[in-house]
């Protein structure tokens, strides 16, 4: 492996995506890492049929100048769907993986099974070593991480309790067989996951006795049935303060309350920008106060999901509540005894941990994540949830230098972005930063393109000084470009 070679660490939606726009926009060889053997990611790798996307097939194209993609695909593979319908995301999975052979057949991508722990910068100011858990090495021009979101923080010290009875990660492909035997399934948060987890034991023949709980109660919107409702603009211009958002969100809500989901989606491709022009005190007053009531409004529950929801809900295998979780303890029935806030103890036979995504990067169990933020290569975002990024995704160094050679995509920075982790977003940032790569070659590239269009290395040859000066200068525009951008955000921050 050499400096014209691009390592994508994690191969999940994001991953799939950024190898894809860099088979499509340069003429890299491509390394795709991950630690799993086998799925695009948590997200797609369910195989529950009754797990559905949340977006219509329509709007989920991996490809942001392609629109169409996704719907072709299926037809071509027999599925007939219409556009405004939500497909199973085991078969979004499928597409996904299929993605990078159908944009590419000629071997440029390479994939690797493998933990990254480390990113060193060579000292010679090419490239990159990526350290492997079980010791290897790789020598990479630039890397793109695609991590995903950190692990839900631990519910409580639990560390008494049998182990199964509690389970903190609800995507483990043993978590649905593990709760179907079950009696009581308590589910502590009341989002997607919980969605998700609720429908999987719906299939089962006697399904357990469902409780959802969070601190507000509130379980996601639905999809509206047939093709969605136009978008509503709401005529938001120039960094509007957070009280003006609100109240023109309220307004727009109460001149007709049955066309919601337009003014919720009319804020989407505005999101990002509106959320940055906010001043730091603001995006925590949001966090505080606004948060829920967006999450449920904004990631809504697809039509089907949501009916069986309600169904469960109206037989009473399932039963949602508002409150916050005191303590876990043993049961006296060998099972996981829940008291919440205002003294209700109740036992359950398993307790899942459906809380999301962890919102402090420290935290984070990911090896990789810690050394970048112990060796000062990351810092964490103004609120600590993701990387700190430059506009282009470059990582922001502890001295607020962003690098030139390790880049960042999806759930990592959804503090920064605020809309992160769908594949709108996805797909948009995993193709401009394939189309920055193509405009800035690595420092000093040691391959060149075969007849065939794809790499191999060239022995003995170096590139001559004009090629490597003019090389520098890119290099060194896009280092200004990316301070300027970076301090730019920073002002905006204050
Ligand atoms: C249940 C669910 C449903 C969703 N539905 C939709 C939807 O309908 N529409 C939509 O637009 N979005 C949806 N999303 C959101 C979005 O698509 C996902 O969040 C997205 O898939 C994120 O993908 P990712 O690749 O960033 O993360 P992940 O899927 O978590 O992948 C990250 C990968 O990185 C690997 N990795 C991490 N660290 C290392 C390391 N150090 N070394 C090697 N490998 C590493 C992991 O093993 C993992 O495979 C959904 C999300 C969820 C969870």
């Amino acid at each position: 492996m050499n400096d014209h070679t691009i390592a994508v660490v994690g191969a999940g939606a994001s991953g799939t995506l950024a190898s894809v726009a860099l088979l499509r926009h340069t003429g890299a060889h491509v390394v795709l890492i991950d630690t799993a053997p086998t799925g695009p990611g948590v997200a797609y790798s369910t195989t529950c049929p009754r797990h559905q996307l949340n977006v219509s097939a329509c709007s989920m194209s991996a490809l942001p100048d392609e629109p169409d993609d996704l719907l072709t695909w299926l037809s071509s593979h027999g599925h007939s769907y219409e556009s405004w319908e939500y497909i199973p995301r085991a078969l979004y999975g499928s597409y996904l993986a299929e993605l990078p052979a159908r944009i590419h057949r000629r071997g440029r991508l390479h994939r690797v099974h493998g933990h990254v722990v480390a990113l060193r910068p060579q000292r010679s100011g090419s490239g990159l070593c990526l350290a492997f858990a079980d010791g290897g090495e790789l020598h990479v021009g630039r890397a793109i991480l695609a991590l995903g979101n950190s692990a839900p923080s631990r519910l409580t010290e639990h560390s008494s309790l049998p182990r199964d009875r509690v389970v903190d990660d609800p995507w483990a492909h043993h978590t649905q067989c593990r709760l179907r035997a079950a009696r009581s399934v308590v589910i502590v948060g009341t989002g997607l996951t919980a969605v998700d987890i609720a429908i999987g034991l719906s299939r089962a023949g006697t399904p357990p006795a469902v409780t959802a709980i969070s601190r507000h109660g509130l379980l996601p919107r639905a999809q509206r049935h047939g093709p969605a409702e136009p978008d509503r603009d709401l005529g938001l211009r120039a960094n509007p303060k957070l009280d003006r958002i609100v109240a023109t969100v309220k307004e727009a809500l109460a001149e007709d309350r049955s066309r919601w989901r337009g003014v919720i989606d009319g804020l989407r491709p505005r999101s990002q920008e509106l959320w940055q022009g906010l001043e730091h005190s603001e995006q925590l007053r949001f966090e505080r106060d606004h948060r829920a009531w967006w999450n449920v409004h904004r990631h809504r529950a697809a039509p089907e999901s949501a009916d069986t929801l309600a169904d469960m809900l109206v037989q009473g295998v399932l039963r949602v509540r508002e409150g916050s979780i005191a303590s876990l303890g043993s049961g006296a029935d060998g099972g996981v005894t829940l008291t919440l806030a205002d003294g209700e103890q109740t036992e359950y036979d398993v307790v899942v941990n459906a809380t999301g995504p962890s919102t402090r990067i420290q935290d984070s169990a990911n090896a990789l994540i810690g050394n970048l933020l112990a060796t000062g290569q990351a810092r964490p975002d103004a609120h600590s949830v993701g990387l700190a990024t430059s506009a282009t995704g470059a990582l922001i160094d502890r001295e607020g230098c962003p690098s030139a050679l390790v880049y960042a995509l999806g759930p990592l920075r959804r503090g920064e972005l605020f809309e992160s982790a769908a594949i709108r977003e996805i797909g948009m940032q995993a193709d401009a930063l394939g189309r920055l790569l193509a405009r800035t070659p690595a420092s000093a590239p040691s391959t060149s393109p075969s007849a065939d269009g794809s790499s191999s290395p060239r022995q003995g040859r170096s590139p001559s000084t004009a090629k490597r000066q003019r090389r520098l200068q890119l290099i060194k525009r896009l280092l200004q470009l990316d301070s300027r951008t970076s301090r730019a955000q920073q002002r905006a921050r204050r």
